[in-house]
């Protein structure tokens, strides 16, 4: 079987090529996701994933994270987590040995801390810096907590195996100066991950608050299961949500959603033009795919 492995936004490129070398020598798709979200939350230079992501209103780094295998239909998720540079990790943890599938806030840190994992300041210097001007700019405009998010970003990830096994999952500090205690779409299953062996998988990024209203991951893996191409699936789940949310009149956030179909056949779309994912293959060395926006 041809192995596969996507992930969004192009600061994931170095893990993605770090996670198709893990593929080729046969390890599992979760064991390359655990690669890929480990190198993006370890890199100081990625400020919206792990170490180095950006507080919340209150200058505190609360991270989100989830991981779902494709063939037992597990899941694992955190939300909320303060004090864990390695939340993926930790999210895989909850998926292969606690009860519930979802832990958030002190929970997650109590289950992070009995598993032996170390707390660790994630919060960095330059980016208190960048805090206190924020923080100061709000105060002084005198707009509530949590009205003025500024910045977002996910690392996505669907991996296939050599076994054909299927993995997707996700980590991120989400918005930017977000409300103490917001979670966004990245840990809620259907909306910012989805993946069964028997079909595919999709992760999502963008406004956490737009892609929940459609369960944009969930979506375009069940229009993969009604036959759709990769490419149809992920156009048309962001598309009629796109629409869907304009009738409302209000502007839509920025949306994007990566899909791969059990064979190994991937695709993006997005509503906006900046959008970039990372892909490599049994066939193709780790490459770029810019994408070009399908509605908005
Ligand atoms: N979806 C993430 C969130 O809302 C952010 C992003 O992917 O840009 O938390």
């Amino acid at each position: 079987m041809d192995w596969m492995v996507i992930s969004t936004w192009v600061f994931s490129f170095p893990g993605n090529r770090l996670a198709a070398q893990k593929l080729k020598a046969g390890c599992s798709a979760v064991e390359a996701l655990q690669v890929l979200a480990a190198s993006v939350e370890a890199d100081p230079d990625v400020d919206n994933v792990g170490y180095a992501g950006f507080p919340n209103c209150e200058g505190e780094v609360e991270l989100d994270a989830a991981c779902m295998d494709g063939k037992t239909m597990k899941l694992g998720a955190v939300a909320a987590m303060k004090g864990y540079a390695n939340p993926f990790e930790i999210a895989v943890r909850v998926m292969r040995e606690s009860p519930p599938n979802l832990l958030m806030g002190i929970g997650a840190e109590e289950f992070a801390a009995r598993m032996g994992y170390a707390e660790t300041e994630l919060l960095t210097e330059s980016n208190q810096k960048e805090w206190m001007h924020r923080r100061q700019e709000l105060d002084s405009a005198n707009i509530r907590q949590g009205e003025a998010a500024f910045g977002h970003d996910t690392v996505g990830i669907v991996a296939l195996d050599v076994n054909g096994d299927m993995a997707a999952g996700t980590s991120t500090s989400g918005l930017a100066m977000k409300m103490r205690g917001r979670v966004g779409d990245s840990p809620l299953a259907g909306s910012g991950f989805y993946v069964d062996n028997d079909v595919g998988g999709a992760v999502a990024t963008g406004l956490g608050e737009d892609i929940m209203k459609g369960c944009l991951s969930f979506h375009a893996v069940e229009l993969m299961r009604q036959g759709l191409s990769p490419q149809d699936a992920a156009t048309s789940a962001v598309c009629r949500l796109h629409a869907r949310l304009e009738r409302m009149g209000k502007p839509v956030g920025n949306m994007a959603v990566i899909c791969a179909d059990r064979f190994g056949c991937h695709a993006a779309a997005a509503n906006h033009g900046s959008f970039a994912y990372a892909a490599a293959t049994a066939g193709l060395e780790p490459a770029i795919h810019t994408v070009d926006p399908c509605c908005g």
